[in-house]
Formats: structure tokens, sequence, C-alpha cells
């Protein structure tokens, strides 16, 4: 089935205690569409750039199957700018800078082609785009998933919330939780924004793995424990590329479906925390991934006797 993605392609400065990197390529919609360009290959891209992107990042998107036709290339303005700096645990980061630029005016264009998708990821960026993709399609998708972060709940909220009745999976972390719920309790937390719209809710917790709500029940995903982690950059999104792709390619939105979609978004965040920016996303096999979730597997399962 086919996938329609949203969110920022972006430039991102990064500081980790392992080093810091100038301008690299970023962007939610980049770690996304990378992520789930492994498991299907209707994989739609709405975003927009400046003159200033290279073309060999939208070859490299384009080599990896993603359609294109959907970034709009701003010759005249910047790309959208981000930059973060994460404390030693990794756990956390600060924001050092953001610039919109042509993102502070992005009128999300739906080619016609695109029409029809199934699976609608709205990727971070600011919350009335992603009001605006979700009224601009012609019939409703399928599945609905949307992912946001603080600085949107900090400078946007009454948007967000007035998107959110609209989707059917929210991601967000378990700080962001805390926040538009007011509640420390991420299961309380859960049972609140649940109430705001979204009937499903994955909370990721870093490190620590993810945790799947829908309605009373519950799931828990570890993070593969590795011996290094480089960047976190990205993860998130790497991991709800993971989990919608995944989706998209079995059709099943069950809740049993959506376990093993966790894991497989969990299982593509773990090779993309191991190198800066989405380097590691680039050159992964299909061999490498099933490996990867077969770990998991071992990882969580054990025998009642
Ligand atoms: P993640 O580490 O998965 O939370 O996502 C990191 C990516 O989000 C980076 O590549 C940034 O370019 C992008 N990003 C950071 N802030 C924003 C924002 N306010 N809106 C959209 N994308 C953002």
């Amino acid at each position: 089935m086919s996938l329609l993605t949203v969110g920022s392609v972006a430039f991102d400065a990064l500081e980790t205690p392992f080093g810091k990197t100038d301008k690299i390529i970023g962007g939610a919609a980049t770690y996304i569409t990378l992520a789930a360009s492994y498991f299907t290959k209707a994989n739609n891209l709405v975003a927009v750039v400046g003159g200033d992107f290279p073309s060999e990042m939208i070859d490299i998107l384009v080599s990896h199957g993603i359609n294109t036709e959907g970034l709009q290339i701003k010759e005249e303005g910047k790309t959208f700018f981000w930059s973060g700096k994460y404390h030693e645990d990794m756990n956390t980061r600060d924001t050092i800078d953001v610039q919109l630029n042509v993102m502070g005016n992005f009128d999300p264009i739906i080619p016609d082609s695109y029409q029809g998708c199934e699976y609608l990821m709205l990727g971070n960026t600011a919350p009335a785009i992603q009001k605006q993709v979700l009224d601009r399609m012609n019939t409703r998708p399928k599945l609905v998933m949307l992912d946001t972060m603080n600085f949107w709940m900090d400078i946007a909220m009454p948007d967000l919330e007035a998107v959110l009745p609209l989707v059917d999976v929210l991601t967000i972390n378990d700080e962001e939780a805390r926040m538009l719920s007011g509640e420390y309790s991420l299961r309380k937390a859960a049972n609140i924004i649940m109430k705001k719209g979204p009937k499903t809710l994955i909370i990721k917790k870093g490190e620590h793995g993810a945790l799947l709500f829908q309605g009373d029940r519950i799931f828990f995903a570890p993070a593969l424990p590795l011996e290094e982690v480089f960047d976190p950059t990205g993860a998130g999104d790497t991991f709800a590329g993971g989990f919608i792709g995944y989706l998209a390619s079995t059709d099943d939105i069950s809740f049993e479906n959506m376990k093993r979609a966790i894991i497989y978004g969990s299982a593509m965040a773990s090779f993309c925390v191991e190198k800066f920016g989405s380097e590691r996303l680039v050159n992964l096999t299909e061999k490498e991934i099933n490996q990867r979730v077969l770990e998991f597997v071992s990882l969580a399962s054990f025998e009642i006797r």
C-alpha cells in the first residue's frame, strides 16, 4: 500500500559527546522516507527545501524509490535549519537554533498522483501544515499518524489540539507526553492524550524503548542495548518510518500487527544511531534488518515454566 509523508527536510548541525558536525542533511521526512523505503515501494514525499539543498541528496532519495514529485525547491530561499546539542547521557538534548526559512511559509501541495494514499505520515512540521495536508486529501487515508515535538507545543499548542482529533496514531517522546497531558505518570498521560483524539499512542523513551497504548492495551518494545550510540538524531523519525512503512507493506492495522511494526521501527532506529545523520540508513540491506529484528525477539522473549 502507498505511503505519503510530509515533514521537514533540513540541514542539521549536531554536537554529541563523540563529535560535531557542520551542516549535514537531516529533517524528519528525510529519516521517515528513508526508513520506510525498506518496506514500501510506494513512498511519496511532500516537503520544501531552498535552492541551497544539494541535488545529490535528492538523487539518494530517488535511488531509494522515494517519489520526490511533491518536494518543492524554492530556489530563492534557504532550507530549514536545526542545530542541537546532546548531553552526556544522549537521552536529552538542547535545541541551539531553529531557522524555519522556506518552511516558514510552506504551502504543502499534494500532487494528484499522491491522492488515494492509504497511509499518511504527518512528520514533524508545524501542526497547521499537518492539518492542511489532511484537509487536502480527497479521501481520508486508512491510517493517519502524526509526530510532533515540544517546539510546536510551545508555540502552536492550539493548532496541535486542532489536528489531534483527526489522527489515528500519535508518536511523541516521554517528556512531550508529560507536557501535552500535564501528568507525570506515562500511563495517566496516555489516557489523557488518547482522549484528545488519537486512539493509538506511541511514547518513545529513547534508549529505554517505546510504549504502545491503545484503549486499555499496552505493549512495550525495548531498544537494543548498543555498545555505542553515536548520534541519536533522527531516531524517532526513523522509528516512525519503520513503523508506518511496515504497516503499509502488510496493510494490517490491528494491534497485533502494530506490535510487530513497533519492533521493526525500533530495529530501524537502532541502525540510525550508529552513525551521524542519515548515513547508516542509506546503505542497509534486508538481511541486516531481519537479523536485527531477530535480536529484538531474543532480547525480550522468555518462557514461563
Ligand atoms: P528526532 O531526533 O527523530 O526527534 O528528529 C530530528 C530531526 O528533526 C532533525 O533532523 C531536525 O532537522 C528535525 N527537526 C528539529 N526541529 C524541528 C522542528 N521544529 N520542525 C520540524 N523538524 C524539526
